[in-house]
């Protein structure tokens, strides 16, 4: 299994001196096993994904979306592929959610927010909802959902392909000193997994409700659930790469298999 980390800011893309190493795209990871891949979330990093299947000339697409908030969904509208008239793109979502995904994508594509809609597109779109608890498989790879707290709803992933497993459990809050137990049974020896780190614990008392996790929790879960590498991903758009590079060092001595993860980083899982 492939993993491709197209973005991994959280909350709004950010380009600045000090989002050099680590980068400022929004969500996007993509999973590739043998011919199929996955996509992960349709922030602004989709954008440069899209550029690359454009060059493959990729005609079949699957994006499962963890939720409909703007940092998820801001590269969406700028998916080459959409304007491939052979590509067919398939929209996964999942569980209960706030909106449906289309309402999501039909409103924020709309006017006065946007100029062109989703009758511009000429790729064959379409939307598939599947209820909690129903697998879904592309090719060879397996996706499954659990829904996680987060305002409005959203759903951790997991790709599984060739014995392998991927988490991708982002946007979601904690609740100090109750660990999510759903959450690690999901996780629970995952050889890769991916979680909310946008803040550090000592940020969280006076973020709260704002829907996010820390660093520290990230890896308190992927300790509980015997997670095999840890990736630190959401990061809050004003985390510098000197901050980066320190939440690293010190998250390894506490965890050695863990790393904060970066734009464009691939990974063999
Ligand atoms: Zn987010
Ligand atoms: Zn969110």
């Amino acid at each position: 299994m492939k993993l491709t980390f197209w973005g991994t800011r959280g909350s709004l893309p950010m380009n600045t001196p000090e989002h050099r190493i680590f980068g400022g795209n929004t969500s996007c990871v993509s999973v590739q096993a043998g011919n199929n891949q996955v996509i992960f979330d349709a922030g602004s990093g989709l954008i440069h994904l899209g550029s690359q299947l454009m060059a493959q000339d990729a005609r079949e697409i699957d994006i499962c979306f963890s939720h409909f908030h703007s940092d998820h969904i801001c590269g969406f509208p700028f998916f080459k592929p959409f304007f491939n008239p052979k590509a067919k793109v398939r929209l996964h979502s999942f569980g209960i959610a706030e909106a449906t995904l289309y309402d999501a994508l039909t409103s924020y594509l709309s006017r006065p927010i946007f100029p062109i809609s989703l009758d511009d597109f000429q790729a064959k779109v379409d939307f598939i909802h599947h209820p909690d608890g129903e697998a879904l498989e592309i090719g060879d790879i397996g996706v499954q959902a659990l829904e996680i707290p987060h305002p409005g709803g959203a759903h951790a992933l997991k790709a599984q392909a060739d014995g392998k497993s991927f988490v991708y459990a982002t946007d979601t809050e904690h609740i100090i000193d109750q660990p999510n137990q759903a959450l690690i049974a999901f996780l629970h020896q995952a050889d890769m997994a991916v979680y909310d780190c946008t803040f550090d614990d000592s940020e969280f008392e006076q973020r709260r409700g704002w829907g996010h996790s820390t660093w520290q929790e990230g890896l308190r879960l992927a300790e509980a659930a015997q997670v095999k590498k840890f990736g630190i991903f959401h990061h809050d758009p004003d985390r510098s790469d000197t901050a980066l590079t320190e939440i690293e060092t010190r998250a390894q001595t506490i965890l050695p298999h863990s790393f904060v993860t970066r734009d464009f980083m691939q990974l063999e899982v």
